[in-house]
């Protein structure tokens, strides 16, 4: 079997489902078909006494006798539960050629539909399947979810149905809704129901619905930072976040993998920036936040890396400030800090760089404004942004200002991604490397003699390209 199962709830409800089979087996099978309701036929040449019972209370309908065709006439679903395979292989294929789902317990193969196994907390219902494939597995899943969502989510699951009209008068748009219902989760209910508190657990509900305050109506924001890519990076209040919002904004540099992790009935909107894609321009983007914040949503603006390192955060949060929007800045790894962790070069180190520098010079215009005098000094680390269109520019501006052309520099393109290159060499032959290797965005610059440790300290993903050039010097700390 190749495609995997459709997972369905099916509503049984007074409808005829054949059981073959009268041993145990069959009454297990007919006790949970009777639960959602169905009219059970069961067809044996003989039945176990519990059976027997139901069918002389007419609780069940009896077909006495060995299989026959004609007993699939008017079923809705069938159960093969004979201890006999050749018998349970001819109800299967009786039931295939009518087009009719047949379970055929504990055979996967035989079966066009399996049960899963469940998790019941009053109308909640949990099912699990590995589709034959690993059923131990999915106890073990079961039993952990058993632990995790007890009794009280079904008397939580009852009350909320109690008053789902009520619910939805007071808060009649979905986002809303929403964030009422997870601030619930949050208070006293769910350990009032726990406690069998059942009059208490109402009245917290009461009273959660009556102070769905003004902030409840009001939309808001959060800048979060995704991080360069590898979504293990990304802190767990991001992905609080991904999951509760009803927007997210994204950069085109968030990567996929990270975008999977967020709710997925969420509106997505890519408003890509990156150099070459102005699909969307800062402004539009502030009228996008500020829209959608107004309109009661719950807005993620994911950036990649950082939202305050060169990701324009601030100018986005001084337009929320500006229309009173409420906001929240979630902080990211930003690019600098996973490149290096990943080509393993310490940014700083007691031997060669006292300080580290955030620099971007992605046009001349950003670079004329640089001071080239400090950029240059020696036992510091730079670590530039965006810099791939204008290396020879940048290597020529540090070297003209006292930069030591051998100074080691690192290239990490699509740092912690799978297909990370880390590419090392020398200021002096830095933008030829990049052409040689043709670097594309993103990438980050590394700059400084730490940059050399890429060659001994890597760890992840392939060599670093042109390792052999480079050497870490002696302590020009020690020397100093
Ligand atoms: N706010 C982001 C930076 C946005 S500017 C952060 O904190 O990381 C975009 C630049 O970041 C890119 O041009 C590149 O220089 C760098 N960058 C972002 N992600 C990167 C990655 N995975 N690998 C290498 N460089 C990256």
């Amino acid at each position: 079997m190749s495609s995997r199962l459709f997972p369905l709830f099916t509503d049984l409800k007074n409808r005829p489902v054949l059981v073959v089979g009268g041993g145990v087996v069959a009454v297990r099978k007919i006790a949970s078909l009777r639960s959602a309701g169905a009219r059970v036929r069961v067809g044996s040449p003989e039945l176990v006494d519990e059976l027997k019972v139901l069918v002389s209370n007419n609780e069940i309908d009896y077909l006495p006798g060995k299989f026959e065709e004609s007993w699939l006439s008017d079923v809705w679903l069938v159960v093969a539960a004979t201890d006999d395979n050749a018998v349970n292989q001819n109800i299967a294929a009786a039931a295939e050629a009518r087009r009719l789902f047949v379970n055929v317990v504990d055979d996967a193969e035989l079966s066009s539909y399996q049960v899963p196994s469940v998790i019941e907390r009053g109308p909640l219902q949990i099912a699990i399947s590995s589709a034959g494939a690993a059923p131990m597995l999915a106890r073990h899943i079961r039993e952990k979810l058993e632990a995790q969502f007890d009794e009280s989510y079904g008397s939580l699951t009852a009350l909320l149905a109690q008053h789902r009209e009520r619910i939805r008068q007071h808060l009649p748009v979905l986002p809303q809704r929403r964030r009422w219902f997870e601030k619930l989760l949050q208070g006293p209910v769910l350990s009032l129901l726990r406690q069998r508190q059942t009059i208490k657990a109402e009245h917290a509900l009461l009273s959660a619905l009556s102070q769905q305050d003004a902030q409840a109506k009001q939309g808001s924001v959060a800048l979060v930072g995704a991080g360069p890519g590898d979504a293990g990076l990304m802190t767990l209040r991001a992905l609080r976040l991904l999951n509760e919002a009803d927007v997210i904004l994204h950069d085109r540099l968030v990567s996929k993998e990270v975008l999977a992790l967020a709710r997925r009935d969420a509106e997505f909107i890519e408003v890509a920036k990156e150099s070459g894609h102005h699909y969307t321009t800062q402004d539009g983007i502030h009228a996008l936040l500020v829209e959608h914040a107004k309109a009661g949503k719950r807005v993620v603006r994911l950036k990649g890396g950082d939202p305050f390192i060169f990701g324009r955060g601030g100018e986005e949060c001084e337009v929320l400030r500006a229309n009173d929007i409420p906001y929240e800045i979630v902080p990211g790894v930003t690019a600098a800090l996973a490149c290096a962790a990943y080509a393993g070069i310490p940014l700083t180190h007691r031997d060669h760089a006292q300080s580290l520098r955030f620099v971007t010079a992605h046009c001349a215009k950003s670079e004329d404004s640089l001071d080239w005098q400090q950029l240059a000094a020696e036992k510091q680390t730079l670590a530039v942004y965006m810099g791939v269109a204008s290396l020879e520019r940048l290597q020529n501006k540090l070297i003209e200002h006292g930069r030591d052309a051998s100074t080691p520099i690192a290239l990490i393109e699509n740092g912690s991604r799978p297909e990370q290159r880390v590419i090392v060499g020398t200021l002096e032959n830095l933008s030829q490397r990049s052409m040689q290797h043709q670097v594309k965005s993103p990438a980050l610059l590394i700059i400084g003699e730490v940059a050399a440790f890429a060659n001994s300290l890597h760890w992840f993903g392939n060599t670093p390209l042109g390792a052999e050039e480079i050497q870490i010097k002696p302590s020009l700390l020690a020397a100093a």
